[in-house]
């Protein structure tokens, strides 16, 4: 998970540089939370209402995309989408090994068996060949995760997949991408996750499935709300996954500035390619690339440091007070959860290699060149 708790800001260090800085995020939209609070709280609905609903247009228009449907986190849409689109227990459902634990987990939830492939290895995105070839007769879904902020192969995916098969994107960390002038979601379903580090972060959990389908939007809708249209008439077997007032006061008010913090994001990102040219000249680091065709949102900065002790670069930069983590250290099938998958070390060898290879640098749209600046000096020491 975003590694908010490794911050990088130690006591007793002159001045460090955060990860991701969410209090500099919260001083550019305190007085409208402040303001949109006190009007939740002056009108008492704190589930649905009116906050929430406008959030939903509001999110929707922003994604390009017809319906949003607001939900209490991203793992749930991820779920919500899955079962949405049909996804049964005892069906498949392949995705990358190189994800966040959620999108396993949330097929798993699902009932579903999550068979994993590989990435491709420039771009760390789900190998949409090998997503092909391990579709078999029980599968019923492919998540492509657009990870770090770009979007995996999706339309081509939907494109080459049997009818029966349905691409359900993981978009948690690409809010505001897009591929092939494409936003997730647009012709089958997206999830996506307001957890507070990402690009649109609340404060607490919430997240929302987008779809261009009324029928698809409304089904998410009613297995999210106890698979309840209207009060105590129960459809469906649902549970209780909904989007609170609070929250869509937050994300509306964070909303207004998230195509402005990407295109810093963006910025920030070409500005450590450029500081990062040495470095990757010599063979010691290789930096993120964008795929072609791709708007990229820069969720995370995330590098490799081939033939580093990794483990110990991260630590040099924790140390000086420098916000550095790794998403993620563990693919899928190496995971205690997922180890009865089956999968043996190996599986997977672009995913293993970028596990133990790479490192995310602090990218948030308020930083400072100074302080990558800063993070780059660090870097090219601790890599001695
Ligand atoms: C954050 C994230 C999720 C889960 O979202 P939560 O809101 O934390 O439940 C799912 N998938 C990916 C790729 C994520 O980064």
């Amino acid at each position: 998970m975003d590694a908010m708790d490794r911050a990088g800001r130690r006591s007793g260090t002159a001045e460090g540089v955060p990860l991701v800085d969410l209090a500099a995020a919260h001083a550019e939209v305190a007085e409208a939370v402040r303001a949109g609070f006190d009007r939740v709280l002056d009108g008492t609905a704190f589930i649905g209402g009116e906050e929430v609903r406008e959030f939903e247009r509001e999110y929707a228009r922003f994604s390009g995309l017809a319906h949003c449907v607001g939900v209490a986190n991203g793992t749930d849409a991820v779920e919500l989408a899955l079962r949405a689109s049909g996804v049964r227990p005892g069906d498949e459902v392949v995705l990358p090994a190189n994800t966040f634990i959620a999108t396993a987990g949330a097929a798993a939830r699902a009932g579903a068996r999550p068979v994993l492939v590989d990435c491709l290895p420039d771009s760390y995105l789900i190998d949409p060949q090998q997503a092909l070839d391990a579709v078999g007769p029980a599968t019923r879904a492919v998540v492509p995760v657009h990870l770090y902020g770009q979007c995996a192969a999706a339309a081509e995916l939907a494109a080459r997949l049997p009818q029966r098969v349905r691409v359900v994107e993981d978009a948690a960390q690409s809010q505001g991408a897009s591929r092939d002038g494409r936003p997730p979601g647009r012709g089958g379903i997206a999830a996506t996750s307001f957890y507070p580090g990402k690009n649109l972060g609340a404060y607490g959990d919430a997240g929302a499935v987008l779809t261009d389908d009324a029928e698809l939007a409304d089904r998410v809708r009613l297995l999210a709300n106890h698979g309840s249209r209207s009060k105590y008439l129960h459809e469906a077997a649902g549970f209780n996954s909904r989007l609170d007032a609070l929250q869509a006061v937050v994300l509306r008010a964070k909303l207004e500035r998230l195509a402005e913090g990407n295109a810093a994001r963006r910025d920030a990102a070409a500005r450590y390619h450029l500081l990062l040219a040495e470095l990757a000249e010599a063979g010691r680091v290789v930096r993120p690339v964008a795929a072609e065709g791709n708007v990229h949102v820069w969720h995370l900065y995330v590098l490799r440091v081939p033939g580093a002790d990794r483990d110990a670069v991260v630590g040099k930069l924790n140390a000086a007070g420098l916000g550095a983590a790794v998403h993620y250290p563990v693919p899928i099938h190496r995971t205690p959860a997922f180890a009865e998958l089956g999968y043996g070390p190996g599986a997977f060898p672009h995913a293993e290699r970028a596990a133990g290879e790479i490192l995310s640098l602090p990218l948030f749209p308020q930083i400072r060149a100074d302080q990558q600046e800063q993070v780059v000096r660090a870097l090219t020491e601790a890599l001695g």
